[in-house]
C-alpha cells in the first residue's frame, strides 16, 4: 500500500533519492535532510500509513524492531552519548510528513537542541480522572 503523493513513498519506491543507511523487506531509514544534528536518521516501514494512529501492532512490531540497532549504530558514528527517539504524530506535534517515521535524533550534553520538558503538575483529583478516563479508553478499543 503507498500514497501518490507522499514523498516518503517516493522514497521507499526509491523514485526520489535518499541517503539509506538500512534496508529490509520491511522498512528503510535514511537521513533527514535537513538534519537536527549530524546523523539524524529516520525509519519508515515501507508500506504507507499515516502514524502511530493507524499503524497495525505487528507492521510496528517489526518495524520498531530494528531501532536497537539503528541506535546502535547512530550513536557510534556520530559519537553522540545519546539519543532520542521521536514520532510525531498529527500537526499539533510538529508532523509534517504523514508517512509514520521515526526520528533518530543524536544528541551530547553540550548540543543545543534544546529537547527539554515544560514538565506540568495535575490539579487536585485531575490525576484521578485521568487515570480513570484512559482505563476506560483502553478497555473500550
Ligand atoms: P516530522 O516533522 O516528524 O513529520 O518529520 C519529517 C522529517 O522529514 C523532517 O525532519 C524533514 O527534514 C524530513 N524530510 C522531509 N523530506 C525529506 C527528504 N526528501 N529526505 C529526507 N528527509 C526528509
Ligand atoms: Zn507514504
Amino acid at each position: 500500500m503507498s500514497d501518490n503523493s507522499c514523498i516518503f513513498c517516493k522514497i521507499a519506491a526509491g523514485s526520489i533519492p535518499a541517503l539509506r543507511v538500512f534496508e529490509s523487506p520491511d522498512a528503510i531509514a535514511f537521513l533527514d535532510i535537513a538534519p537536527l544534528a549530524p546523523g539524524h536518521t529516520l525509519l519508515i516501514p515501507r508500506q504507507h500509513f499515516q502514524s502511530i494512529l493507524d499503524v497495525p501492532p505487528d507492521v510496528l512490531g517489526r518495524l520498531s524492531g530494528h531501532l536497537p540497532p539503528l541506535a546502535r549504530a547512530v550513536m557510534k558514528v556520530s559519537g553522540a552519548t545519546g539519543l532520542n527517539v521521536l514520532q510525531n504524530t498529527g500537526e499539533s506535534s510538529g508532523q509534517a510528513v504523514f508517512h509514520l517515521h521515526f526520528h533518530l535524533i543524536p544528541r551530547t550534553e553540550e548540543d543545543q537542541l534544546g529537547f527539554r520538558w515544560n514538565a506540568g503538575t495535575y490539579g487536585p483529583g485531575e490525576d484521578k480522572a485521568m487515570q480513570a478516563g484512559l482505563l476506560m479508553a483502553l478497555k473500550a478499543q
